[in-house]
Parts: structure tokens; C-alpha cells; sequence
């Protein structure tokens, strides 16, 4: 594992423009942003109260009406402009993302490709699920019934700093594009890439007011923004989201939550372990262990284990440590003191319950202060923290599993359901198990990435993974509230003048069995 290192800054007079752009009514204090990679101060941004929160959603409810009456392929335009915008300043978004996230430049290019898919696949598709569609009646010829899709008016995003630019941008790109205002609320770690982003946002020609930021504290900002939007997107942890999820329904919002996983890999005797390992070690150590589709647990079948375990470990010594901002290093830095202290309490837990290390295991100060070794543990009790609690860090453990049986048996053991993934050179099998496993997606040879482009596709956890969908239809239908208009063509549904009520009942029960009857839903008695 070798390293490098970075002592690059954000210029002094983006950090204050971009915190000057966040909402709010009087002067605050300020809030220090630092880089994990060198604990340097990269700027500071306001510590928002209540008072900004409710500024920025009116300001955004007062930029809403203008926007909603936009047509929808102009809003669709606007979001491929976004698209486009994102290309043409990647470099400086990677330096943000970089710097304030703490991560290879390999997993903020992810990020920043992700909102172009998503910008590019909303504002191809998204028009046909906002537009009025005509539904079957029930009463067919005599009821004309069309389904409208409204805005529900502003959203609020409240986001985590693991994917700073993809969770607070592509979550808003669909809510924008069905006619909604958004507030964010980033992650108190990585405000400067939302900020950069809405500013590239309204560079692409989204109405200047239309995106308001408050940043702070999540308690402080998060709890009264919950208290004022008409629609909630929260990613991050399931101890949080439970918190934001009672106060949604207290205020009688709808809400998506995307929160927290403890996702396995299963790996089957016929995988081709070269292009396996590839990609587990990719999909364990990614962004520094610190996503929530990453691997934390891997069931392999017992009689490719020590043949794996060994090519394994070798791929995982093998990845570059380092927090220079070019493609170099493979593996970043983990984001803050909490989040270390959680890697490395799961990693000594492990150890004194006879867990062994294969690899990594400890701190690499030499590299940055908050740096941790990619780890591989094996003999993990199933009882241990690291086998049961979310670690969120470069720590993953390899268990031999009899069969395929044991492995979904294993990976279902716990109460989240993100991810899964399955390695089998037998494909139809490999999609077998992938159902039996209790996640909201599953990946067949892959870790996450084809899953996660795939924007057409639903994504999101069952179980406490969260609620709702990101991508594909329910990804901007979310942000929609229905209207259901039925005219009838010829009279009122309502029993006809003169008619006794027992002769009406008997017309429409005679009516009702014609028309399940024409439907081959009954046959006519
Ligand atoms: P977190 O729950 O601590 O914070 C997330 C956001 O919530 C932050 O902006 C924070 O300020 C805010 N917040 C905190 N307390 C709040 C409150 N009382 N009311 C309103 N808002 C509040 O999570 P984190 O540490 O930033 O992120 C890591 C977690 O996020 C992990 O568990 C990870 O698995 C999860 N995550 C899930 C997904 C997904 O798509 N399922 C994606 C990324 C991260």
C-alpha cells in the first residue's frame, strides 16, 4: 500500500462567494469546512438558524410558480444544459469534491459522470412520466378519466458528504424537471460542492431563486426544513432517518429515505476469480469503504476460499493510499474523527473476539490524518460489531460458506436490504440467487456501477435501508402530486330519477358482472 499526499486549497475567493450564496436573514457565525486530507481550513460557511431555513423556503416557493409554468421540454432542456455544465467544469468540481470529501480522484469523477447520466436520462424520459395520461375507467365510454402530474411545490434535500455532488445534485435534477422548487441542505462536512453545483445549476439556466442552500447543523437547519417543505429526499444514516422520518409524517409530508446498509457479496464455486477479485476489491473499497453499496461482508463458497482469500488480499495490498488530487491513489481518506474512531473500534472489537487481520488494520497518519488501511478480516464471529453493525469504512470480512444455501442465508442475516452481489461464470444462476436475496438491488458480476447507472431502474434499501426510490419512474413521480379528473359523457352515476333504489342497485350489480364478463374476469351467471 503505498501513498501520496496533497496540500492543495480551495482559492479564497470561491470559498467566500460560494458562502456568501447560502440563505440567510442576518449575519451567523461561521463554520469552519475542513479537508480530511490535511485537516487545513479550506473556508468557512454560515452556521444557519431556523429563521434562514424559513427564508429560503419562501424564496423558493416564490421562484416556484413561474418555473412550474415553463413547458416541460424546456425544464427538460435546462437539465440537459446542466448536463453540459458539469462536463465543461469537472476538473474544479473534482478539486471540491476532492478536497472537502477527502476522496480518490477516481470516485469524485464517478460523481461527476453521474449527474450527467442522470441529468441526460431525466430530460429524455422524464417528460413522458409527468405527462397527463388518459387511465381505464371503470365504467368505460361513460366516464372519461386522465391522471395529471403537479409539483408538489418545494422539496428539501437533506444529504450526507460521502457523494456530495452526486446526492445532492442528481436527487434534485428529477424534482426540478416536474416543476418543483428545492431547498439542500448538505452535509455540514461538504457544503462547497453543493454550492458550487447550484451555482453551475443556474449557469444552465435553472431561475436563480428556484435552488436556495442553508447550511449547519443538521439538527438546527435539518429539523425546521422538515417542518416547512412538501416533500423530504434524506440519505444518510438509519439512526438519523428515523428521526427525520417520524417528523415527516408529524407534518404529514411524503418522504424518501435512503439511509444505511451491511451489504454482501456472495461468491459462487464456478466464479472467474481474476475478474472477481477485480471487482470485490473495487467494490469494498471504494470511496475508503465510506458508501453505502459498498461490501462490508463476502460469503465464499469453501472450495474456491483460500484460493480467493489469497488473491484477494494481494489485490487489497496492492491498492495506492493517497490524497493527491490526479487519477493516482486508488483509495482515499476516511471524512472525519467519528468516522475513524467507528473504523477502528469495529476493527479492535474484531480482534478480541479472535478475529484475523489478513491485512491493513491500522491508521496511516504518514499519509493524512485520517487515513486507514484497507482491511480484510477473516474468522469474524457473527456476533462481532464489524459483522453485524454498518462499519461505513475499508473494512470487509471473507467467511466460507458449504453452498449457495448457506451464503443467502448469511447475507439475509441482518435487518438492512441495499445491495448485494453475486460472481458465478453461470449467469441464469447467479440471477437465481440474486432474488433470493433480501436487498433493493442486487448486482450479477459487478459490484455496483452498472446497477447504479442503470438510471431507468429503481434504487433504494427495504427493511431499515429506508423507503422509497431514487432513478427511473418512481425517481421523479416521487416529487408529483396526482390529480384525478373523470367527466362523465352522458349522465351523473347516481340512481336515476323515478328509478327505486332496489331497481338502480340491481341495474349497476347487472352492469358491473357485463363488464367483468367482457374483461374475462367471469364467467356470466
Ligand atoms: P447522518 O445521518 O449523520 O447525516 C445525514 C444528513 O442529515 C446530514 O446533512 C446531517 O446534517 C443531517 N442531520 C443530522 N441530524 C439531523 C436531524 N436531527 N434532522 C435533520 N437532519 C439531520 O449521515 P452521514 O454520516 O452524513 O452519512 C453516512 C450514512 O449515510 C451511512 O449510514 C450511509 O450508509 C448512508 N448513505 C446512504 C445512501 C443511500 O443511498 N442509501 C447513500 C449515501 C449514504
Amino acid at each position: 500500500m503505498n501513498s501520496s499526499t496533497v496540500s492543495a486549497t480551495l482559492p479564497e475567493q470561491t470559498v467566500d462567494r460560494l458562502a456568501e450564496s447560502v440563505t440567510t436573514v442576518e449575519e451567523r457565525e461561521a463554520l469552519a469546512v475542513r479537508s480530511p486530507f490535511t485537516d487545513a481550513v479550506l473556508g468557512t460557511v454560515p452556521a444557519c438558524r431556523p429563521a434562514d431555513v424559513t427564508a429560503a423556503v419562501e424564496r423558493a416557493r416564490a421562484a416556484q410558480s413561474e418555473w412550474t409554468d415553463r413547458p416541460l421540454e424546456e425544464r427538460a432542456s435546462v437539465l440537459q444544459a446542466v448536463a453540459d455544465e458539469i462536463l465543461s467544469n469537472r476538473e474544479e468540481l473534482l478539486d471540491i469534491v476532492q478536497l472537502e470529501a477527502g476522496k480518490s480522484r477516481l470516485d469524485a469523477h464517478v460523481e461527476a459522470l453521474d449527474v450527467v447520466l442522470t441529468a441526460d436520462y431525466y430530460a429524455r424520459e422524464g417528460p413522458d412520466y409527468l405527462r397527463s395520461t388518459q387511465k381505464s375507467s371503470g365504467f368505460p365510454l361513460v366516464t372519461k378519466t386522465v391522471e395529471h402530474r403537479d409539483p408538489v411545490g418545494v422539496v428539501g434535500l437533506i444529504e450526507p458528504w460521502n457523494y456530495p455532488l452526486t446526492l445532492a445534485i442528481s436527487d434534485m435534477l428529477p424534482a426540478l424537471l416536474a416543476g418543483n422548487a428545492a431547498v439542500l441542505k448538505p452535509a455540514e462536512a461538504t457544503p462547497f460542492t453543493a454550492l458550487r453545483a447550484v451555482e453551475l445549476l443556474v449557469e444552465a439556466g435553472v431561475p436563480e431563486d428556484l435552488v436556495q442552500v442553508v447550511t449547519g447543523d443538521g439538527e438546527t437547519v435539518g429539523e425546521p426544513l422538515v417542518a416547512s417543505v412538501d416533500y423530504l429526499t434524506f440519505t444518510g444514516s438509519t439512526e438519523t432517518g428515523r428521526t427525520v422520518a417520524s417528523l415527516a409524517g408529524e407534518h404529514l409530508i411524503d418522504a424518501s429515505m435512503e439511509l444505511g446498509g451491511k451489504n454482501s457479496a456472495i461468491v459462487l464455486p464456478d466464479a472467474d476469480l481474476s475478474t472477481t477479485v477485480r471487482g470485490l476489491v473495487h467494490g469494498s473499497f471504494a470511496n475508503a469503504g465510506q458508501l453505502c453499496i459498498s461490501f462490508e461482508r463476502i460469503f465464499v463458497h469453501e472450495d474456491v476460499y483460500d484460493d480467493f482469500l489469497a488473491r484477494f488480499v494481494a489485490a487489497t495490498e496492492a491498492l495506492e493510499l493517497g490524497a493527491a488530487l490526479d487519477f493516482g491513489p486508488d483509495v482515499g481518506s476516511l471524512i472525519a474523527d467519528h468516522q475513524l474512531e467507528t473504523v477502528e473500534s469495529h476493527v479492535a472489537d474484531a480482534r478480541e473476539r479472535g478475529a484475523t487481520v489478513e491485512t491493513g488494520g491500522q491508521r496511516r497518519e504518514d499519509v493524512g490524518p485520517l487515513f486507514y488501511e484497507p482491511t480484510v478480516l477473516t474468522d469474524l464471529p457473527e456476533d462481532a460489531t464489524a459483522a453485524c453493525e454498518e462499519t461505513f469504512g475499508p473494512v470487509v470480512s471473507v467467511t466460507p460458506v458449504a453452498d449457495a444455501d448457506e451464503a443467502v442465508a448469511r447475507a439475509n442475516d441482518t435487518d438492512y436490504g441495499l445491495h448485494g452481489s453475486v460472481w458465478t461464470t453461470d449467469t441464469e444462476q447467479g440471477e437465481a440467487v440474486a432474488r433470493r436475496i433480501d436487498a433493493g438491488s442486487v448486482s450479477v458480476n459487478d459490484a455496483y456501477l452498472g446497477m447504479w447507472a442503470s438510471t431507468d431502474a429503481p434504487m433504494g434499501g427495504v427493511g431499515d435501508s429506508g423507503i422509497g426510490r431514487r432513478h427511473g419512474r418512481e425517481g421523479i413521480q416521487k416529487y408529483t402530486e396526482s390529480q384525478t379528473v373523470a367527466t362523465q359523457r352522458l349522465h351523473p352515476l347516481v340512481p336515476a330519477n323515478l328509478l327505486p333504489n332496489r331497481l338502480a342497485a340491481r341495474g349497476a350489480s347487472l352492469s358491473v358482472r357485463a363488464l367483468r364478463r367482457l374483461r374475462g374476469l367471469s364467467s356470466f351467471r
